[in-house]
């Protein structure tokens, strides 16, 4: 059967002078995404991407793995028809049979956009329901809650029938709007705060700090597969992973206490910040939300930003718990976030940290150790993982 894949690309049509940069970007990911699945053809018409299909493509693989790739709005498995009546009549009665036969009320919508085509939208609407019910007689028309609709597509380039469409993830082809390093925990906020920012067409770098032997192999594992998962949507990335133990040790040792959980921050976002100089990021990403942790407060969000020069992106600065878990729920990473381990921020924390730390305050504490020079020399054991 000759099926193919059309995909619509929604808000990339509105780039103007970009659009070209950004559908052929949006083709590149696609491509690399269903790497492996066999050969198709792609072509472009009208704001819409068709894959054919040759020989052996999987296409309810592809099927799937489309629904994750940022630029994609929607998308269907649809059959190209003859473009006369008496084709789209009779592909329209077979293609859809099994699916007619386990519905009870069914609608048809043709849209005709080649007006060359003889029949028009309501015309055909009327034909191809009559012959539906004909053929399916335990079948009834339902125009407001059908269970199945079949859309009939008469366009320029060709027929299209096809039923459901599904969503992709929307957003942009990432590529599209430069690159930011995201700072990756195995907790359930920063996969998600990355995805956004990915979801809007940044390349992004994850950079994960490890805390060893404090923290385990295990918690390092987590993150790398958290890393995976985001990277089906993504396309192949960089994680860094940080050694952090000195850093940590040296704030315990010589800083006060209640500052110990800020003073991290600001060691994470300095380094952070030195690594994107490195591989040409011009933003950072968290998965903060105010109020959420002590960390979290306005104050410290503030004395946290005051680290660096960059901006820190943060997605999730105003959503609920239960928006994030729901949202993470949704991306497939909740699962993996909720396995136990130990992350380097739970590590020698403070009873009673401080919520409204004062930036002179921080910064004479900073001082009394040489972090520039410990940040330096921990960027040099970096490690980095290409994730795909
Ligand atoms: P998450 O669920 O993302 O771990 P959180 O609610 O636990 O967030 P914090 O522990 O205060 O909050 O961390 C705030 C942000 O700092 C995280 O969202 C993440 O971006 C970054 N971060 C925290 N710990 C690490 C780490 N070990 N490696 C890299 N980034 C981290
Ligand atoms: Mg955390």
């Amino acid at each position: 059967m000759e099926e193919l894949l059309i995909v619509k690309y929604g808000e990339v049509v509105l780039k103007g002078n970009n659009r070209r940069e950004f559908v052929n970007t949006l083709i590149r990911n696609i491509r690399q995404v269903l790497a492996g699945l066999g050969r198709y053809r792609v072509h472009k018409a009208q704001a819409m991407l068709y894959l054919e299909p040759e020989e052996g493509f999987d296409l309810d693989e592809a099927a799937r793995r489309l629904g994750r790739v940022f630029g994609v709005h929607l998308f269907h498995r649809a059959k190209k028809v003859e473009k006369s009546l008496e084709a789209i009549r009779q592909d329209t009665v077979d293609y859809f049979s099994d699916d007619l036969n386990r519905s009870k009320t069914f609608k048809i919508e043709a849209r005709r956009s080649d007006k060359q085509f003889a029949h028009r939208s309501q015309e055909l609407n009327n034909i191809l329901g009559r012959d539906v019910g004909q053929a399916f007689p335990h079948l009834r028309v339902d125009v407001h809650h059908p269970d199945i609709t079949l859309y009939v597509n008469i366009r320029k380039e060709g027929v299209y029938i096809y039923r459901n469409q599904e969503r992709g993830p929307g957003g942009l082809p990432v590529g599209t709007g430069g690159r930011a390093t995201a700072l990756l925990s195995g907790g359930i906020d920063s996969p998600l705060a990355a995805w956004l920012i990915a979801r809007r067409g940044v390349a992004i770098n994850a950079l994960h700090f490890h805390s060893y032997p404090y923290t385990s192999e295990r918690s390092r594992k987590k993150v790398e597969q958290l890393a995976r998962i985001l990277a089906r949507y993504t396309g192949a990335f960089r994680l860094y992973v940080f050694p952090f133990t000195e850093i940590q040790e040296a704030i315990a040792d010589y800083c006060p206490k209640e500052q110990l959980t800020i003073l991290m921050r600001r060691m994470m976002m300095k380094s952070a910040e030195k690594l994107a100089a490195q591989n040409q990021s011009q933003a950072l990403v968290t998965g903060e939300s105010i109020g959420q942790v002590a960390s979290q407060t306005m104050e410290s969000l503030s004395v946290t930003d005051a680290a660096v020069n960059l901006p820190v992106f943060r997605p999730l600065i105003g959503m609920d718990k239960e928006e994030i878990i729901r949202y993470a729920r949704h991306i497939g990473t909740y699962e993996t976030s909720i396995q136990p381990h130990s992350d380097c921020c739970t590590l020698f924390v403070p009873k009673h940290p401080q919520t409204k730390p004062k930036l002179h305050h921080i910064e004479a504490s900073e001082k009394r150790v040489d972090f520039d020079g410990l940040i330096d020399k921990a960027l040099e054991k970096l490690e980095v993982e290409e994730v795909n």
